[in-house]
This record gives C-alpha cells, sequence and structure tokens, in this order.
C-alpha cells in the first residue's frame, strides 16, 4: 500500500468540515480587515528564503525543501509566507500601501509530532509600506479576533519589542557577552546559536534556567523603538486586545524588528503551543534587493489551532438531506436543485433506494433536517437530531422555510 510521506496529513470528512469552517472564517475576518488575497507561487528561487528568512535560522540551516530543477536552478518550498510576498510586492514595482492575506501549505523538513508536521498549513496578513503603531495594533488585534472566534481555550496574547538597526547591535553585543561568560552551561544548540543569533538563546527550552537573569532588548531600546511599543501597548487597550507583556519572547525568523508577538494556546503541550504569531520586519525588503519598505505581518498555524480546540467533528454539514418515496423520486431531485439555487445546503441518494435506505444514509449525512417527499403537496420535515414532531410544509415553501430555519 502507498503512504503518504511522513509529517503531512490527509484531511477527510468529517474533520475537513472543521477545517472549510475555520478557513471560511478566516476569510471573512481578513475581509472584514481590509486585507486583500493574495497568491504567490508554492517555490521559490532558493535565495529569497535564504535572505527572507535569513541565514542563521534553524528554519534556513535545517529544514528547507530544496532541490534542483532541470536546469539546475536551485528552488525551494515555501516554509513561510512573508519572504515570498514581499518578494512578490519589489517585484510589483512596491506599489505603496498594500494589506494582503494568504492561505495555504508550508513545508518545513522537521520531526514530525503532534502539532509540528513537514507540510502545514498557514493563514496570515501582510501590512506593508506601513510604518505606525496602528498597524503593528490592528494586525495583532485580527489574529485576536479570529482566534477567539475559533474559540481557541486559553488563548494570550504575548508581545514584546526587539528593537531596530539602532538600537538591538548594542543589545546584541551585551547579550554575547553575558552568554560568552556561561557558555559552558549552555546546551550544544544555544552554545552553537551564540555567536550568529544570540536572542534565540532566550528561546532555547533546555536553557530556560541559565538565561532567567539574561539581559533582554527591552532594557536597551532606543527612544524611537521605545516610544512606538508605547504606542503599540495603548493602541491595543484601546481596541479592547489584552496582551502580556513578555520580555524574553523572540521570533525564530531574522527578519524582525520592533514589534514581535505571539498567540499562545495554554491547552496545548508547552513545546508546541503557539498558535501564531508574527512582528515588524522594516528590514526585510531591503534584504530581498527593493527599496526600504516598512511591513508588519501575522501567520497563524491550522493545524495547531484544531489540535488546541475540542474536536467538533460532528459540526453540521448540510441543511437539509431529501428522502423521497420511489414514485416521487424526480420530484425529490427537483427540490435538490431548486434548494441549491437558493443557497440552501442539501443532498440526497443518488442511486435508486428504497425510502428506508435513503433514511438510514440521511441519519449519517450530518444534515440538520430531513426532508421527506411524497406525491402530494405537503412535505414533512424532520430534525435529525431529534426531540421535535415533524413539521409539515407546503412544497412551494420549503426552501424559504429551511433558509429561516438554518
Ligand atoms: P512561524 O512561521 O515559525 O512564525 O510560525 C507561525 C505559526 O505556524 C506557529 O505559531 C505554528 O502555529 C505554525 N507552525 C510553524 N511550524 C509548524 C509546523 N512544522 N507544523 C505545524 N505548525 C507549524
Amino acid at each position: 500500500m502507498l503512504r503518504g510521506p511522513k509529517g503531512t496529513d490527509d484531511i477527510l470528512p468529517p474533520e475537513s468540515r472543521v477545517w472549510r469552517s475555520l478557513l471560511r472564517l478566516w476569510e471573512d475576518w481578513s475581509e472584514r480587515f481590509g486585507y486583500d488575497l493574495t497568491l504567490t507561487p508554492l517555490f521559490e528561487f532558493t535565495e529569497v528564503f535564504a535572505r527572507g528568512v535569513g541565514e542563521s535560522t534553524d528554519v534556513v540551516q535545517k529544514q528547507m525543501y530544496t532541490f534542483s530543477d532541470k536546469k539546475g536552478r536551485s528552488l525551494t518550498l515555501r516554509p513561510e509566507g512573508t519572504a515570498s510576498i514581499v518578494r512578490a510586492y519589489i517585484q510589483a514595482g512596491s506599489p505603496g500601501e498594500l494589506k494582503v492575506s494568504y492561505s495555504g501549505a508550508m513545508f518545513r523538513y522537521e520531526q514530525p509530532q503532534a502539532g509540528r508536521r513537514r507540510q502545514f498549513y498557514q493563514v496570515g496578513v501582510e501590512y506593508l509600506g506601513a510604518d505606525s503603531a496602528a498597524s503593528d495594533a490592528e494586525v495583532i488585534e485580527l489574529g485576536y479576533r479570529f482566534l477567539t472566534e475559533a474559540r481557541v481555550p486559553g488563548l494570550v496574547v504575548q508581545l514584546n519589542s526587539l528593537g531596530d538597526a539602532q538600537c538591538r547591535p548594542a543589545y546584541l553585543e551585551t547579550l554575547k557577552a553575558w552568554l560568552a561568560e556561561r557558555q559552558d552551561q549552555l546546551c550544544a544548540d544555544s552554545q552553537a546559536a551564540m555567536e550568529l543569533n544570540p536572542m534565540r538563546v532566550l528561546d532555547c527550552k533546555v536553557c530556560r534556567d541559565v538565561v532567567a537573569d539574561a539581559p533582554v532588548p527591552a532594557d536597551f531600546l532606543c527612544d524611537a523603538c521605545r516610544g512606538h511599543y508605547a504606542q503599540v501597548r495603548s493602541y491595543l487597550r484601546a481596541r479592547n486586545v489584552p496582551f502580556t507583556e513578555t520580555p524574553r519572547l523572540v521570533r525564530g525568523l531574522d527578519y524582525y524588528t520592533r514589534t514581535a508577538f505571539e498567540y499562545v494556546a495554554t491547552s496545548l503541550d508547552a513545546a508546541q503551543n503557539a498558535v501564531g504569531g508574527g512582528g515588524r520586519y522594516d528590514g526585510l525588503a531591503q534584504v530581498l534587493g527593493g527599496p526600504q519598505t516598512p511591513g508588519v505581518g501575522l501567520a497563524l498555524g491550522m493545524d495547531r489551532i484544531l489540535l488546541a480546540r475540542d474536536s467538533e467533528a460532528d459540526e453540521v454539514a448540510l441543511d437539509a438531506f431529501v428522502v423521497a418515496q420511489p414514485v416521487a423520486r424526480e420530484r425529490g431531485l427537483a427540490l435538490v436543485s431548486d434548494l441549491r439555487v437558493a443557497r440552501v445546503r442539501c443532498d440526497a441518494t443518488s442511486g435508486d433506494r428504497s425510502f428506508k435506505a435513503q433514511m438510514k444514509v440521511a441519519q449519517r449525512s450530518f444534515a440538520k433536517y430531513v426532508v421527506m417527499v411524497d406525491e402530494s403537496n405537503v412535505v414533512n420535515i424532520r430534525l435529525l437530531s431529534g426531540g421535535q414532531d415533524d413539521i409539515q410544509v407546503d412544497f412551494q415553501e420549503v426552501a424559504a422555510w429551511l433558509i429561516a430555519h438554518q
């Protein structure tokens, strides 16, 4: 038997119903906040990610699916969305302010486990060409509103500022010196990260105790970064978005400046409890060869959002299932057609089956109502979950009735 590759998932019904409703919810919220859809390729020249995500990151060093095409060019399956979108923005001539949303599969060669997959699904937004703290707050609010309506239990927004090109160098020097003094207490991974990407060490689960008193970026912010951070917090309060300042929060990707944030589901295992995150990346466009362009964005991991929620596989998938007496079969199918045109989600069996056999299929269909058709002008409508008497509705009124009772 052929199997899917390790670290990938097949999402079939009924589980896929929850995916569909969550993806719709995301489309709804991102559209409500004014983010237009953007589609970029699933693969890019490797350099886009090597430069855009950062040579020193785990993603670039260990996790990319990189291959040569027939002409020997190095291509990589996208491990994240931001670098591609900024590449596309530059290629389109850097068209000023642009708010875009995306959704799709990402690929990272990871050690697979629950909530850590080799192909996983992210949704996200990028707000390009905007440098004000209001844009940071807007992006953070969007993720918070979506995750709240998606009923992620124990949701916490963690917030930090990482400084910028002005103030971060001094911080990194101090941090490196501090870490060098404690080098022998650090794990092998942290020792390797210390020089190239010292902030990663703050994030290391193994070294947590050693770095408990390490210097943090917030203590080194220049006046401009400090002001920006204060404004982000105050805009978030004005928007009623609760957050927790988290001085040790860093992000795995290199290009973040100033604001960094993460959405944590405290209901999940600590190792995989980040359902999403993001931040400001004012340096990224230049790293990719474009003009200096501020930007802020977020990415949310759908696989983890679904893990964090209680399973709801029995979500209603149809408004109605139509069953018909064999003599009224054509009427039944005509009704199905009319209902679909009227925007009612409905279905019926396709083969010729007895009324009883159709009822059995209806029971398993996850429909809300079963609509029973015979030769008379009235149909019987039954709530499939039971507990109610059948309701008689005029044949002509079925669509209106179902829409009113969706
Ligand atoms: P990142 O692009 O690393 O900032 O990740 C953003 C979000 O994507 C994380 O908070 C996770 O929810 C999700 N994510 C990242 N990597 C994986 C993975 N390998 N498997 C599942 N979800 C992931």
